[in-house]
């Protein structure tokens, strides 16, 4: 067995085991062994990282840096983050599962960038003046708004987490970041990256441990002034009546259930491509997975087909080989939810014409998963209203532009959707019609450090990415009158 990692939190600028002693084990997926040990953090843990933020944003050591300065820290995160590229990339893979050729080519260099993106954004943070009635002089400053708590899940564990991370740092804030506790190893070693960087200590807290216990001590923190989360909508809402204790800034990345829809007039091959990748990219953990297919009715049967020859030929593989594009499930928990929806399916009529069970890579370890699909699926069956996150795609048949408007916006998520056609009236048609925070035409799960992003209904609210982000969430605007009156 490979040698343990062991990581601490990073409190006040310092290593710090879990004031109990505890720790837990993080596990690698592809092998259902330990990967790394991590510091089960406390209640007084949370407090004393909690109090950190706070007593570093009171200082005003960070915020009070000219932004050019703070951009320059940042601009160096993002060098020092390409300089530990293979770490990263490893720990990234050996606690999620995702293949390293992945992590070494998309999750790392993409959070590099968002810190280069919000370097260059830490100076383009102002205010305006605005000509009021009367002899005013009337302006507004952007300011930041102090103590952030940054919950994070496992899916994009580094990805997600700099694009919180980024921004809160770039306009001044002081951050309490929690990752989740099964990939806790990649936002303990940005933390540490900052402050080789020069971000000042306390600026930058990480605690490892149970969402139950850290997370919702930096919910319920009268010290903490906003919460950027990202994960499920059942946490979403309990955090939502948390935060209304001192009446939190939030914003809010949710679960999502998302269509994709092919027309007919498109271009065939490409989608029967893209389809896969849609929802099969990092197994299907990814919260914009275009997991409702909805093929126009003349092409649903050749369609479907071609896509379950291809998912078919999509076996996962060991995540560690520079060749797998495919990795094993995030963890058992996620394997059994897949596992049991898959089951639920079958039950409630839906043929499954690709995949529907286990993989094994030959080594008899690992939460490895067929790429699956089913048909006859109708949009009222639980695997096409519920998020399973996960590998599971199911394809539904429609008859125009209108039926297919319905269905895709018959979900109680918002997050993104997919359009498949050579119209382009049509394609901005229904872009405009679809209730979703994020639409892509003829292309799918497409992101950028510049690009809003966000959810809408019950996949959240708050943009993050591009300058929105900021003036959003990780500023807010005072507005200041001059009697200018002689
Ligand atoms: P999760 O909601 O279980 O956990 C997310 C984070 O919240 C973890 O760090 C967890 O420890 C913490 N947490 C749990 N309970 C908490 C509490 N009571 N108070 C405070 N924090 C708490 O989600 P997950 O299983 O890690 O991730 C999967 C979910 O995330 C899916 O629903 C997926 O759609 C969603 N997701 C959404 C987006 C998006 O941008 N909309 C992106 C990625 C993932």
């Amino acid at each position: 067995m490979p040698e343990l990692i062991k990581k601490q939190m990073i409190i006040d600028g310092k290593q710090e085991n879990a004031s109990s002693g505890e720790t837990y084990l993080s596990i690698n997926p592809a092998t259902e062994e330990g990967f790394a040990e991590l510091p089960q953090g406390s209640k007084a843990d949370a407090e004393k990282a909690i109090s950190a933020a706070r007593a570093s944003f009171d200082s005003e050591k960070w915020s009070s840096l000219p932004a050019g300065k703070r951009g320059k820290i940042l601009w160096k995160v993002a060098d020092l983050i390409m300089q530990n590229r293979r770490e990263l990339a490893e720990f990234e893979t050996g606690e999620t599962g995702k293949p390293i050729r992945e992590t070494m080519s998309i999750d790392i260099p993409m959070a590099a960038d968002l810190f280069r993106y919000y370097a260059g954004a830490a100076t383009k943070v102002h205010g305006e003046t605005i000509p009021v009635n009367g002899n005013f002089f009337h302006y507004t400053v952007r300011e930041p708004i102090g103590v952030l708590g940054l919950i994070v899940p496992w899916n994009f564990p580094m990805l997600i987490a700099a694009r919180k991370i980024a921004p809160a740092l770039a306009c001044g804030n002081s951050i309490v970041l929690k990752p989740a506790e099964i990939s806790s190893l990649t936002a303990i070693r940005m933390a540490e990256l900052c402050l080789e960087a020069g971000v000042p200590e306390g600026v930058f807290n990480v605690v490892s441990g149970k969402g139950s216990v850290v997370g919702q001590v930096i919910v319920d923190s009268p010290l903490v002034d906003g919460i950027s989360f990202t994960g499920s909508t059942s946490v979403g809402q309990t955090i939502m009546q948390g935060g209304a204790g001192n009446v939190k800034r939030l914003s809010l990345e949710l679960g999502g259930k998302s269509p994709n829809i092919v027309f007919v007039d498109a271009d065939i091959d490409t989608a029967i491509k893209m389809a896969a990748a849609a929802i099969f990219y990092n197994k299907g953990e990814v919260c914009t997975a275009g997991s409702r297919l909805f093929v126009e009715a003349s092409i649903h049967d050749e369609f479907a087909e071609k896509l379950s020859a291809r998912a078919a030929k999509m076996l996962p593989g060991d995540p560690m080989d520079e060749n797998t594009r495919l990795g094993p499930l995030v963890s058992k928990v996620q394997f059994e939810q897949v596992s049991e929806y898959v089951k639920i399916a079958s039950e409630d009529g839906a043929t499954v014409t690709a995949g529907g069970e286990k993989h094994d890579i030959g080594s008899g370890k690992g939460y490895f998963y067929k790429p699956t699909v089913f048909t006859n699926v109708n949009n009222d069956m639980r695997i096409a209203r519920e998020e399973i996150f996960g590998p599971v795609l199911s394809v539904i048949k429609f008859s125009d532009v209108h039926d297919v408007i319905q269905k895709a916006n018959d979900s109680i998520y918002g997050l993104a959707a997919g359009i498949w056609t050579r119209d382009i009236k049509k394609a901005h048609y229904v872009a405009q019609k679809i209730n979703a925070g994020t639409v892509w035409i003829n292309t799918y799960n497409m992101y950028d450090a510049a690009s809003p992003y966000g959810g809408n209904k019950m996949s959240g609210f708050g943009k993050e990415s591009g300058m929105e982000s900021i003036h959003e969430f990780y500023t807010r605007s005072k507005t200041v009158w001059v009697d200018l009156n002689f």
